[in-house]
């Protein structure tokens, strides 16, 4: 059997299942049940300490791999009400995605992810995933094309995971957790994982799943900077190589990365910019998006930043950016 064809009769119990989750919804739900404590890893620092370092290069090495090809509604992922969209006669419909990890290389520190991919039983064993059934037909993942498992990537490179520093926790940047080694740190945006919301209803078996057997979950402790840049800059290794920016608004704990690579600087903006054409007209996401002004604030914030130093290399939650 086709994980097409299973996923299709998944669909049939999908109205049944739906109801249920409809009941649960009222309640709304936490992302994931999972521990957190406070990260022991990242210093407060601000908007003008990461400026005045960030066009000199770093240390960092990083390699961006596109895990899966994905089709999503486009409505999910730009705002086809903002005033920019309905200019531009945007409609929904189809539209091409890809899900990415990024592997940052630290000279001392060790290798690091920022989100995860997909996992490796997604290609191979489906019915399997951490993601299966109701939560794997509602988001349509039969038009995933897995392309590069993380799994597969960490057995082919032979590298030992020294932690994972989240984005969010929207399923399509946690896919990839399975296949990462149970005891490796995990780093997310504060209240990330305990904000309760509405499309959580869906993902939070998958996500506890995923989470299950592993040490908590560190968030990041972010103070407002006094030049309020950002909500709160952390220098994460206390080195500035990388730095965490909080960007709430597309999730309540969204972080974007700043690293300071041997060939120059890189933005990993998370979901808080996923589109070239969102990003380009300053759209922020869809209806994934849990606050939109906020997230509009945040995504003009790491706009002005790329503005104003053009040698940054910017990579969005989903599309790339012509080079
Ligand atoms: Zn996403």
């Amino acid at each position: 059997m086709t994980w097409k064809t299973r996923a299709l009769m998944a669909t049939g119990g999908a109205a049944l299942v739906g109801l249920a989750g409809l009941g649960l919804a009222a309640s709304r739900c936490e992302a994931v049940g999972h521990p957190t404590v406070p990260s022991a890893l990242g210093t407060p620092s601000s908007g003008a300490a990461l400026e005045a370092l960030v066009d000199q290069p770093g240390p960092l090495e990083v390699e961006t791999v596109v895990s899966a090809n994905w089709v999503v509604d486009r409505s999910k992922i730009i705002n086809l009400e903002h005033p920019a969209a309905i200019a531009a006669g945007l409609e929904d419909g189809d539209e091409p995605i890809q899900v990415y990890f990024h592997v940052l290389r630290h000279p001392t520190r060790g290798t690091f992810l920022i989100d995860t991919g997909v996992e490796r039983a997604l290609k191979n064993d489906p019915a399997h995933a951490a993601f299966h059934g109701f939560i794997a037909s509602y988001m349509h993942m039969e038009k995933m094309d897995v392309v590069h498992p993380l799994g597969d990537w960490l057995q082919e490179h032979n590298v030992r995971l020294d932690g994972v520093f989240f984005t969010h926790l929207h399923l399509d940047h946690v896919t990839g957790l399975p296949d990462v080694p149970l005891g490796t740190p995990l780093y997310a945006g504060p209240s990330e994982a305990h904000h309760r919301g509405f499309l959580n209803v869906f993902s939070r078996s998958g996500l506890d799943a995923s989470f299950d057997g592993r040490p908590p979950l560190n968030e990041w402790t972010f103070a407002p900077g006094p030049d309020g840049r950002f909500a709160g800059v952390l220098d994460v290794f206390g080195d500035g190589s990388l730095f965490a920016l909080y960007v709430p608004g597309h999730t309540a704990g969204s972080t974007a990365y700043l690293a300071r690579t041997i060939e120059g600087p890189v933005l990993f903006t998370g979901d808080t910019a996923s589109t070239v054409w969102g990003w380009e007209h300053s759209v922020e996401p869809g209806t994934f998006t849990a606050d939109h002004v906020q997230d509009a604030d945040a995504m003009a914030r790491l706009h002005r930043l790329a503005d104003e130093h053009p040698k940054i290399d910017v990579r969005l939650g989903h599309q790339a950016l012509p080079r």
